[in-house]
């Protein structure tokens, strides 16, 4: 594929304003799916979780998934929606293998969830609020596998098999309006909102919003309009690009590359676009009018949802605190670095360090364990850290640091004991006798004979070159096997070497 002509980033915001807006689908966790018993889980073999409602048999009926609504409710209310009073199902009529029925249950002009806004956080610190235009509940479709051919997709392929076992698992589309107002950042915008989301579902549980499996999809739309100008461009739709970082690299390419086409005198045209992760590039899918003719008609086999208002107040008040909101609490109350915050973040231990602080840890001691040593076995053993340890654990053995009967190092392996099963971080101390020795009978005769080894080390301290005491020092840590408080070692060498 020859490269594409790109327009410089920065010499593209000059000339031009990006808009973008921006569609997240959202699987949702539930036991079963959208309209039927068949079975809503991941990896099993194909074809194996159906039922005929699924496949659109002749007669099959389906019914609609009361967790998945309240899910959808949920959601809406967490994106600040308004909850429709009557809110209609629709057929999507579509001729395409990855449905057997040949149109998708969705909703067209009365979607559950309207109106509303999320508040997202950009790493340098920017507060932006995104308009939502809906959120709506939708089946997903099955998915095509393209054999042979070497892109996996259906240009090339010798033959195509379908998977009907995502067919029918229940879908959110949340859809914003156009985003004006980013700037050199619209790229993270993008980026942001989407991770954003995904906090929102994690918060509320209702979906397990992996990306790499496809339970959290994005497609992005992106259009320039020159400064100073009104009317809207024309925009693409990158379609299902799967981690946080395409998703800014795929805006900030379709800014460039329109941005060039439109300087050289040229026009975009209105497509879907796919996103290359090799080449960190878009190239183009099938065209789109902004009325594409799906034929929306209401769904007969479906009764209208009337949500009560007092089921919407029910969810209303358990709806957890926003994480946008939530991660500033907690970095203030820490007192974390963005970067020390970020890296907790990361690793998906905010709720384990959270859980941590409140057994009484103080905040920079867990995140120093559980960011270090745990980190690292978790790595090592290809586990995650919190199925290692608990809070509750790991707090027994900081109570020990504190109490003085251990160092960090004596602690680092009463975590080892701990996560090889030894038992508890008190057991741990005795079975392997790791308690700092404090005793000064025990440490006054290791400092002596270290001392009475090193007669010229002693000549130099007593002639008061106080430097000289670290060798003897780390003789006296190394016979304690570094059981040895090493301040109160080094009080010692100095006393001692004048006795
Ligand atoms: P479609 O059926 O094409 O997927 P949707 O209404 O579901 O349409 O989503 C279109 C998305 O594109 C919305 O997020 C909308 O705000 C956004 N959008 C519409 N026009 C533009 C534009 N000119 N530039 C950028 N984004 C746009
Ligand atoms: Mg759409």
């Amino acid at each position: 594929m020859a490269k594409t002509k790109l327009m410089d980033f920065e010499k593209a915001l000059e000339l031009f304003e990006p808009v973008i807006g921006l569609e997240v689908h959202v699987e949702l966790n539930t036991a079963t799916k959208m309209f039927s018993s068949a079975p809503n889980v991941f990896g099993s073999d194909p074809n194996t979780n159906l039922t005929p409602v699924c496949l659109g048999l002749p007669g099959a009926l389906p019914v609609v998934n009361e967790k998945a609504v309240r899910s959808s409710i949920s959601l809406g209310l967490a994106l600040g929606c308004e909850i429709a009073e009557v809110s209609g199902f629709a057929r999507k009529n579509y001729f395409y293998p990855d449905m057997a029925k040949n149109y998708q249950i969705s909703q067209y002009d009365d979607p559950i969830a309207f109106d509303g806004s999320v508040e997202i956080e950009i790493a340098s610190g920017r507060v932006v609020h995104v308009p939502i235009e809906r959120a709506h509940m939708e089946e997903d479709a099955g998915k095509l596998n393209h054999v042979g051919g070497s892109t996996g997709r259906i240009q090339g392929a010798e033959y195509s098999l379908v998977d009907y076992n995502r067919a029918g698992v229940p879908l959110v589309e949340i859809v914003t309006r156009p985003v004006f107002g980013g700037e050199a950042d619209t790229p993270e915008i993008a980026a942001a909102y989407v991770s954003t989301i995904r906090d929102i579902v994690i918060a509320l549980g209702i979906s397990d919003a992996r990306m790499e499996r496809g339970n959290l999809r994005c497609d992005a739309n992106v259009s320039l309009r020159p400064r100073g100008a009104e009317k809207l461009g024309i925009r693409t739709e990158t379609k299902n690009v799967n981690s946080l970082r395409s998703i800014e690299r795929a805006v900030r390419f379709e800014i460039q590359r329109q941005a060039q086409i439109l300087a050289d005198g040229g026009s975009i045209t209105q497509e879907t676009r796919h996103w290359h992760e090799d080449t960190g590039e878009t190239s183009p899918g099938r065209p789109k009018s902004d009325a594409d003719d799906y034929r929306y008609f209401p769904e007969p086999d479906l009764a209208p949802l009337t949500p009560s208002r007092e089921l919407v107040e029910e969810l209303r008040a358990e709806l957890p605190e926003h994480p946008t909101l939530r991660r500033r609490r907690l970095r203030a109350d820490w007192g974390f670095t963005a970067l020390e915050f970020q890296d907790v973040v990361n690793s998906g231990l905010l709720d384990t360090v959270e859980a941590t602080v409140a057994a009484g840890v103080p905040a920079q001691t867990a995140r120093k364990w559980w960011t270090g040593e745990i980190a690292r076995i978790a790595n090592e053993q290809g586990a995650s850290a919190p199925e290692l340890i608990t809070p509750e654990q790991l707090a027994s053995v900081v109570a020990l640091v504190d109490e003085g009967t251990l160092n960090d190092k004596l602690a680092r392996q009463v975590i080892q004991g701990i996560i090889a099963g030894e038992g508890t971080a008190a057991e741990i101390v005795e079975a392997r006798g790791l308690a700092i020795v404090s005793d000064d009978g025990a440490l006054i005769a290791a400092v002596d004979a270290a001392l009475a080894e090193q007669p010229d080390v002693l000549e130099k301290i007593r002639d008061g070159k106080v430097q000289a005491a670290g060798a003897i020092i780390g003789a006296v840590m190394k016979a304690m096997r570094g059981q040895a408080d090493a301040a109160r070692v080094r009080e010692l060498v100095l006393e001692r070497a004048q006795a």
